[in-house]
């Protein structure tokens, strides 16, 4: 999504190409900033933000499904370092991108090396399978990876200078199957995670179609150019496709009657195209074509896709949840030898917050079957142990143990979404006993105190009556 930019502020994290030597002494104390005028509380950075308890079972649901569908489309989890040499990212997303010009958090170690904070996950994960030799596994090597990335954006609605990133590659194979699987991946995942979403389509051609098309693209343009605006002109000289991103009224206006890439693929990339469509029908995953969608990233070659949520909201639909294609040409760039590949990634932040939008949901985050109550100091201390017993029986359970009032701690029951509550008041310690409570029948029993885990596995039909 890095093509669909709002003019920038002047960024303060020195671009890539500028590279001069930081303060060599940033690890001394004449390097830190003098200290903050006035004692008001630090907030935190602009741009960054806390991920609070409130919201982490969203991001727990998101990460577990990656998990599953990482693996059972038969991807190997990859960790990248967030600290990369700039040069990756200089070289591999492409050198006049938005993101190597203005948004890398770049610096000179005290070392002397030019590091920058990764932007995407991509270089990162092309850049390990060149240096441990993955080009000698069986291919296609099918990679995929989570973490937070970096980008100096202007921060506005679903965009952070750290966002979260889900991503899949794989490399190795120029199969048109796989651009088409990809998609299909993408697509069972967020309806996964009941999200409403379409994938636009479209293809780029080889790196000679796409500058043919370039060339027509720029001689259109350039027969406008008293339309455009300065930031226009710029990008017509150094980027003509992300001029088809602008959101500017005047480029849209003029993007109807501009050439469309279609008509100026090659032969190959026709026919690429065409199967990646057909095996896309197979399996009844809906696309958009969009002839206009380009990506801001440099190393795209043939098909590029693109989700956006479907739905009212014109904010969310308007940014992608998220975004890939093929890059063939990616790994001889970082190095490699010739390797077709193809991957893409989501935008965890903005899949999060859809659900968010679309999922309210009023139950706090950790559930569990099983809530423990206590009444009085020693009915506290029982349930205390009790509450380990549970848990080395690895039977999840929440507690409210600081509080002593038994209606709060049902209503806190409730919230977990706990059908069995177990109570032990004064009068189940003296006997031994403790009552465990239906929530849902609003019936209770008395059981044995050494029996209560038991019972309760009973209940949850982890063991049968006759054990
Ligand atoms: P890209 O690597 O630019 O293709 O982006 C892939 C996805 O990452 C986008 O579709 C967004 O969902 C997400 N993304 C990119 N930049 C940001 C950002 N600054 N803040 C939040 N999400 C982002």
């Amino acid at each position: 999504m890095s093509s669909k930019k709002a003019p920038n502020k002047k960024p303060s994290a020195r671009p890539a190409q500028n590279q001069k030597p930081a303060p060599a002494a940033a690890a001394t104390a004449e390097a830190l900033p003098p200290p903050r005028k006035g004692m008001g509380p630090i907030q935190v950075v602009r741009g960054m933000r806390d991920l609070l308890p409130a919201d982490q079972h969203y991001w727990r649901r998101v990460n577990q499904l990656s998990d599953e569908v990482a693996s059972s489309y038969g991807f190997e989890r990859i960790d990248t370092p967030l600290v990369e040499e700039t040069a990756l990212f200089v070289r591999g997303v492409g050198r006049s991108t938005d993101i190597v010009e203005k948004e890398l958090y770049s610096w000179e170690t005290p070392g002397g090396e030019n590091v920058a904070l990764r932007p995407e996950g991509t270089a990162s994960a092309v850049r390990a399978y060149v240096q441990h030799g993955m080009l000698n596994l069986p291919q296609p090597v099918k990679l995929w990876y989570t973490g937070p990335m970096f980008r100096y954006d202007r921060p506005q609605a679903g965009r952070f200078r750290q966002f979260f990133q889900l991503g899949f590659e794989v490399l190795g194979d120029a199969d048109p199957v796989i651009d088409a699987q990809l998609i299909i991946i993408g697509w069972n995942y967020l309806k996964a995670l009941g999200i409403d979403a379409t994938v636009r389509v479209n293809s780029l051609g080889t790196p000679e179609s796409r500058a043919n098309y370039k060339n027509a693209l720029v001689a259109y343009f350039r027969s406008k150019k008293t339309k455009l605006s300065e930031d226009d002109k710029r990008r017509l000289l150094k980027n003509p496709l992300r001029l088809l991103d602008s959101k500017d009224p005047a480029i849209q206006e003029m993007k109807a009657e501009a050439p469309q890439i279609v008509d100026w693929l090659d032969e190959d990339s026709k026919a690429h195209f065409m199967r990646v469509l057909e095996y896309l029908d197979e399996v009844g995953v809906p696309y958009q074509l969009d002839p206009y969608l380009v990506r801001g990233l440099d190393y795209y070659t043939k098909t590029v896709f693109e989700w956006y949520a479907n739905g009212e909201d014109q904010e969310l639909a308007q940014s992608a949840l998220g975004g890939g294609g093929r890059y063939d040409g990616l790994v001889e760039q970082l190095g490699g030898r010739p390797t077709p590949a193809a991957g893409f990634s989501f935008g965890l932040d903005r899949v999060v917050s859809r659900i968010k939008d679309t999922q309210p949901s009023s139950t706090i985050g950790y559930k569990s079957e099983v809530f423990i109550a206590q009444l009085g100091d020693m009915g506290r201390k029982k349930a205390l142990a009790l509450y380990e017993e549970f848990r080395a029986a690895n039977i999840p359970v929440c507690e409210a143990f600081s509080k002593s009032n038994i209606k709060q701690q049902m209503e806190i029951a409730n919230r977990h979404g706990s059908k069995w509550v177990v109570v032990i008041g004064q009068k189940e310690t003296l006997d031994g006993t403790a009552i465990i409570r239906d929530m849902e029948a609003g019936s209770q029993e008395i059981v044995d105190g050494k029996k209560v885990v038991h019972e309760i596995k009973k209940k949850l039909g982890r063991i049968t009556n006759g054990e």
